[in-house]
């Protein structure tokens, strides 16, 4: 049985997820949307894991979604040596040249321009900021020395953050190409972008999708670079979504202004009416423990406060020891704050003689309406899912329920707040269509006699075309 909370849940699929069972008791439990995190995928796993998804869809009438995460220009050491310690004051050279075991004196730095972009003076953060280091030298080569300012255990394949340095790295790499070719045969239900800076690298991921596929693929930009900050404006008119990318968000910049900058892109999230996830280290204890720790409960808790549609896990997930507990926890979480009042996320009524005014304003009065007449459900036929996008901005204490024949859309809007979608592919008369997923809506226990729902159609319904009307039914 899925639950009926609002806020989604988005969970890293990894080695913690393998079987049939425990990807089932995940859905169970609560998530909406699996992501495969292109930092450590292998694409044969990948197929895999997405069959099962999609067969578990098929077999239950689950509507669960699949998020291909592109790594970005992200940089990492190379392989090292079990248990290499570096101490304080310690030197350590990175090095370009080779692909070299790394030790305590000398790692592999996989990026070969490094030693070229940085400078004297400037920091490298490792491992999400635990390990420091301050440069000392570089050959502008190959080779860069760097003494420890924080040491601590130097592991395997770790990212690298440069806050202080300007890297020449394109936003898609070639390996992120690779990738995004990939997911787009796989017929994934959304890209994610990281260290987006400029709408320009939204736009090469947005060419790259026309490029190799029939259907329009939406765009999640992850913000964790100061640069995406300062285009925030631009970068939120050229994606479909929004990822607080706390983890790398918190070395980019001091950790301790990720609170405010999560609000922020909250609310721009919302004034656009795009979704907006909120991600890293939401559970972290949950990896090796079956207790969250009261500050973690707090800040799932506080993330759905501040308008969120859905909330992330990482490692919980991909390698933790309860990923199907960390869902049941997270649920709990959600369940106990998303319908306060306390809740305000931001709405601006739609502006005359905007594009699709006529949809957007029929949303908007649904979702006010429902409010008023205390209706049960809003119900939507739609083919692109723009409505659905619209209704969930709005938040109405309602049930968002989603009616399409296209069964692309089916899986993504799973990822909205609110949401859910089932496939309907009649098209008699408007009439016949409302009397019938009126009926299917009280079947499914959404709604009971006596109760009022609004339904939304484009009429006429033939041409499937824009949302252009509101009825009030009350259930017989
Ligand atoms: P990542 O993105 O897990 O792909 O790094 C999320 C983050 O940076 O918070
Ligand atoms: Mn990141």
């Amino acid at each position: 049985m899925l639950t009926n909370k609002k806020t989604k849940i988005v969970a890293t699929l990894g080695p913690a997820c393998s079987t049939r069972e425990i990807i089932k008791d995940m859905i169970d439990a609560g998530v909406n949307v699996f992501r495969v995190n292109f930092s450590h995928a292998d694409y044969e796993d990948v197929k895999e894991k997405i069959n099962l998804i999609r067969g578990l869809n098929e077999e239950f009438g689950y509507t669960t979604a699949i998020l291909g995460d592109l790594q970005g220009p992200k940089l990492r050491v190379g392989v090292m040596e079990e248990g290499v310690v570096v101490k304080d004051g310690d030197l350590i050279t990175f090095t370009t040249a080779e692909d070299i075991l790394g030790t305590a004196k000398k790692v592999f730095m996989k990026y070969q321009n490094f030693p070229n972009d940085v400078n004297p003076g400037e920091r490298i953060l490792l491992d999400d900021g635990k390990l420091i280091f301050e440069i000392v030298e570089t050959d502008k080569k190959s080779e860069v020395i760097a003494r420890v300012i924080q040491g601590g255990e130097l592991k395997s394949k770790k990212g690298v953050n440069l806050p202080n340095t300007k890297i020449s790295l394109p936003a898609m790499t070639e390996k992120d190409i690779a990738d995004a070719i990939f997911a787009i045969g796989q017929n994934v239900d959304w890209i994610a972008l990281s260290f987006v800076k400029t709408p320009r690298d939204l736009q090469d991921l947005q060419e790259l999708i026309a490029e190799h596929s029939e259907y329009k693929i939406p765009i999640i930009a992850k913000i964790e670079m100061p640069e995406a900050l300062e285009n925030i404006d631009k970068i939120v008119a050229y994606c479909d979504a929004l990822m607080v990318a706390r983890g790398d968000l918190g070395v980019e910049l001091p950790a301790h202004e990720v609170p405010l900058v999560q609000k922020e892109l909250i609310r721009r999230a919302k004034t656009a009416r795009i979704p907006v996830i909120v991600a890293t280290q939401m559970m972290e204890t949950m990896i090796t423990s079956l207790t969250p720790t009261r500050a973690e409960v707090n800040d799932v808790a506080n993330s759905v406060m501040d308008g969120a549609d859905a909330v992330m896990l990482s490692g919980e997930t991909a390698t933790g020891n309860y990923p199907v507990q960390v869902i049941q926890k997270m649920t709990q979480i959600i369940e106990a704050v998303e319908d306060s009042p306390l809740i305000q996320v931001p709405q601006n009524t739609p502006q005359i003689k905007t594009k699709r005014f006529i949809t957007k304003t029929i949303c908007h009065h649904a979702a006010t309406m429902a409010n008023v007449i205390k209706a049960k459900a809003i119900c939507t036929l739609t083919n692109s899912g723009y409505t659905a996008f619209q209704i969930s901005a709005w938040r109405p204490n309602s049930h968002i329920l989603v009616f399409t024949s296209n069964k692309r859309i089916l899986t993504q809007l799973n990822l909205l707040w609110g949401v859910k979608s089932f496939f309907y592919e009649k098209t008699v008369s408007t009439d016949d269509t409302v009397t019938d997923i009126n009926e299917i809506v009280k079947q499914k226990g959404f709604v009971q006699k006596g109760d009022f729902l609004i339904n939304l159609a484009a009429m006429p319904i033939k041409e499937k075309g824009m949302v252009n009307t509101l009825r009030v039914s009350e259930i017989e």
